[in-house]
C-alpha cells in the first residue's frame, strides 16, 4: 500500500530544524514529498505542480506550533488547501430541480456507471426530497440498457418511461418530457447512451436531446478510478454539451481519489456526488474533506 504522508513528512522533518518558523528550504523539501504523494494518488502532474506552488507560498514563514510536529503541520496546510481547491458548490447535493417537471440529463461513457447512478439519484430524490421522478433510457443501441433501467426502476419504486422500439433518442426525450408534464412528475431523468469512447455521433445525439429538453442539470458520470481519462472525458463533454456537475463512481475502490482534484482544477466543474458501490443507496454527496484525507493517505 501507499506510505502514509504524515509518516513520510515526519521523516523529512526529523532531519530538519524543529524550531521557529518553517523556512523556505524546509517547506520545499516537505513539498517534494507531498508532490510524490499527490502523483501516487493519481493527481495529474500539471495540477500537482500548480497546487504545490500555491501551498508553498502559504506554508513558508508559518510558525511551527509547539503542540504539533512540523510534518503534521505541513499535512494540515496541504489538507486545507486540498479542501479549498476541491470545494465547489455550497451544497453539491442540491440539484436545480424547482419548476417541475425538471429535466436532468445524464451523460458519460459506457460502463462509467451512468445507468446505475441514474437509479441511485432517482431513489435519493424520491426518498430524501419526496420528489416524483420519471426515468427514461435513451440507449436505443442496447436494448439491455433500457431493460436495466426498467429493472432498477421497479426495484427502487421509481417509474420508467415505457419502452417503444424504433424511436430515436430525441423522440424518446420528447415523449419523456410530455409524460413528465402530464403525469405530474417533479423530475424526469434522461439516461443517454454511452460509447466506449467519445465520438461525434454520440455528441451530436446528446446535443440534439439537450436542445429538445433544455436540462436543468447535466451530470457527467465518470469512473473515478480512470484518473486522467476521467478528466479528459469531462473536458470534452463540457466543451460540446456543457455540464453542470460531475458524479465520480467507484470511489469505493482502492484508488486514492486524485482524479477528483484534477477534475476540479482542470474543468472547474463541481463534483456533486460520489458512487460508493453497486447498491442503489451507495451514493453520497461529495465531501471535499473526505477526499482530501484520502488523497493524502
Ligand atoms: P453505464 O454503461 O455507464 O450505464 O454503466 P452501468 O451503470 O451499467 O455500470 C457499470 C457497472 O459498474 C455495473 O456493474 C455497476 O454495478 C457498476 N458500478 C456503477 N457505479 C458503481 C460504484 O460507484 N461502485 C462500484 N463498485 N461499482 C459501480
Amino acid at each position: 500500500m501507499f506510505e502514509n504522508l504524515s509518516e513520510r513528512l515526519s521523516g523529512v522533518f526529523d532531519r530538519l530544524t524543529k524550531q521557529g518558523a518553517l523556512s523556505e528550504e524546509d517547506v520545499k523539501t516537505a513539498l517534494r514529498e507531498v508532490r510524490v504523494a499527490l502523483l501516487e494518488a493519481d493527481v495529474s502532474l500539471p495540477v500537482a505542480r500548480t497546487f504545490i506552488k500555491k501551498v508553498q507560498d502559504q506554508a513558508t514563514g508559518q510558525a511551527v506550533t509547539k503542540s504539533i510536529t512540523p510534518g503534521q503541520q505541513v499535512v494540515k496546510i496541504v489538507h486545507d488547501a486540498l479542501v479549498d481547491t476541491l470545494r465547489g458548490e455550497e451544497d453539491p447535493g442540491k440539484l436545480k430541480i424547482d419548476n417541475p417537471p425538471a429535466p436532468i440529463l445524464m451523460v458519460g461513457l459506457q460502463g462509467g456507471g451512468k445507468t446505475t447512478t441514474t437509479g441511485k439519484l432517482a431513489k435519493r430524490l424520491k426518498d430524501k426530497e419526496g420528489k416524483k421522478v420519471l426515468m427514461a433510457s435513451l440507449d436505443v443501441y442496447r436494448p439491455a440498457a433500457m431493460d436495466q433501467l426498467k429493472v432498477l426502476g421497479a426495484q427502487i419504486g421509481v417509474d420508467t418511461l415505457p419502452i417503444v422500439p424504433g424511436q430515436t433518442p430525441v423522440d424518446i426525450a420528447k415523449r419523456a418530457k410530455q409524460q413528465a408534464a402530464l403525469g405530474g412528475y417533479d423530475v424526469y431523468m434522461l439516461d443517454t447512451a454511452g460509447r466506449l469512447q467519445i465520438d461525434e455521433v454520440l455528441m451530436k445525439e446528446v446535443e440534439d436531446v439537450r436542445d429538445v429538453v433544455s436540462p436543468r442539470e447535466t451530470l457527467l458520470v465518470v469512473d473515478g478510478l480512470t484518473g486522467q481519462v476521467a478528466v479528459e472525458v469531462a473536458e470534452e463533454f463540457d466543451a460540446k454539451i456543457g455540464i453542470s456537475g460531475v458524479v465520480l463512481t467507484r470511489m469505493d475502490g482502492d484508488g486514492r481519489g486524485g482524479a477528483a482534484l484534477s477534475m476540479r482544477a482542470v474543468t472547474g466543474k463541481p463534483i456533486r456526488f460520489v458512487g460508493l458501490g453497486e447498491k442503489m443507496d451507495a451514493l453520497e454527496t461529495f465531501e471535499p474533506d473526505r477526499i482530501a484525507g484520502r488523497i493524502l493517505g
